[in-house]
């Protein structure tokens, strides 16, 4: 490795017909991938995203909500929970000169029938169509930062270098790659390991009204406000790959959110769709470099959390990227935390 050349980048030169030279390969391009793409190519590090839409895909389809404050985390992740949620406001700020308007709705008022009425102001919302679409312009307007429109399908993984092949056979090499394919990241053939990352559908809708100042999350449903709509979601569905839309299913979540606010009675349900959540066992999502080949940096499973964690998976994987010490501790979601030890 040359002494200018830190990231063993010319041992990733390995063919002269690979296609865009990069330092690293994002696999996938949804929010993680592309956040994760973006903070690279701000630290000067040459990236190629490789992504291809699939139906389902799960930063298109989420609600937004920012909660780390609902439900239980355990304590070894918490501190990575909350510094996402304050990565926030300067994660938009940084996206302004693409979407000024980008903000969060701060507050989430949680109504449980077993908890009682309890209100959460450093929780919040994101609208994450728009910031999903953000930061796809951030990135597009970052010149070291090429995307290409094509699937993986196979990765080769080296110890100075890794390979990748698409769909359409071409080939791209680089000294790292992160895998951020989201539910779909287990499918590609040459990963080291069995990822337990599977697929679990999600079914939500929204209404043509918006009474809302700040989000409402109840037992049986939550309710976002977004623009003059009302989004309600969602449902948790072992369904594998799944999308169609179940009409008593919306009627269940229409119904649920009707019962939360009954201001909402006379508004039409206006769309409906659903989307694909990556999903682990202990719905914590899998960060970091494999422990038995670290040139496979994963960054996916982030089950119902991935709009929340974005900044801070971005930043925790620039930071391993460049070999620069961490503010965060990825050991909670290392690859091999469910093997017998
Ligand atoms: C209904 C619903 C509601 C949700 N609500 C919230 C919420 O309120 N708050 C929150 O924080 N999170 C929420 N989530 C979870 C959140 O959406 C996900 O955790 C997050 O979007 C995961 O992002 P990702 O980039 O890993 O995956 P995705 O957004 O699914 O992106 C993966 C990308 O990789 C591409 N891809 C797949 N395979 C390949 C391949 N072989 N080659 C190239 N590209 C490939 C896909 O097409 C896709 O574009 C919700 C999810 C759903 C479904």
């Amino acid at each position: 490795v040359l002494s200018d050349d830190p990231y063993g980048f010319a041992d990733a030169m390995v063919s002269p017909t690979a296609r865009p030279v990069s330092d690293v390969l994002v696999i996938g391009d949804g929010l993680i991938g592309l956040s994760t793409a973006l903070a690279l190519g701000r630290a000067g590090v040459r990236t190629v995203v490789i992504g291809k839409r699939r139906t389902g895909a799960a930063s298109s389809a989420a609600a937004g909500l920012l909660v780390p404050s609902i439900g239980t985390l355990p304590s070894a992740v918490q501190s990575f929970f909350a510094a996402s949620l304050a990565a926030y406001p300067a994660f938009l700020a940084s996206l302004a000169d693409v979407d000024p308007a980008l903000r969060l709705i701060e507050g989430i008022f949680e109504r449980s029938e077993d908890g009682g009425d309890r209100m959460h102001p450093h929780d919040a919302a994101v609208d994450n169509v728009r910031l999903l679409a953000a930061v796809a312009a951030a990135v597009g307007a970052t010149p070291i930062i090429a995307r290409v429109e094509d699937a993986v399908s196979s990765v080769d993984i080296g110890t100075g270098s890794a390979r990748v092949i698409t769909a359409s056979g071409a080939r791209y090499s680089a000294a790292r790659v992160i895998l951020a394919a989201g539910a779909w990241a287990p499918q590609l053939a040459g990963l080291p390991r069995p990822l337990p990352v599977r697929p679990l559908k999600g079914q939500m809708l929204a209404l043509g009204a918006c009474p809302l100042t700040h989000s409402i999350m109840g037992d049986d449903a939550y309710l976002v406000p977004r623009g003059n709509e009302t989004l309600v979601g969602a449902t948790v569905e072992e369904a594998g790959f799944d999308t169609t839309i179940d009409p008593r299913a919306i009627d269940a979540l229409h119904r649920a959110a009707v019962a939360l606010v009954p201001a909402l009675r006379d508004a039409q349900v206006t769309r409906t769709w659903s989307g694909i959540r990556p999903a682990t066992p202990d719905m914590l999502p899998v960060l970091g470099p494999e422990p038995l080949a670290p040139t496979l940096i994963y960054a996916c499973g982030h089950s119902k959390n991935g709009i929340l964690l974005a900044p801070a998976t971005a930043s925790a994987l620039a930071d391993v990227v460049q070999q620069r010490p961490s503010a965060h501790d990825l050991t909670p979601f290392r690859a091999d935390r469910w093997e017998p030890i």
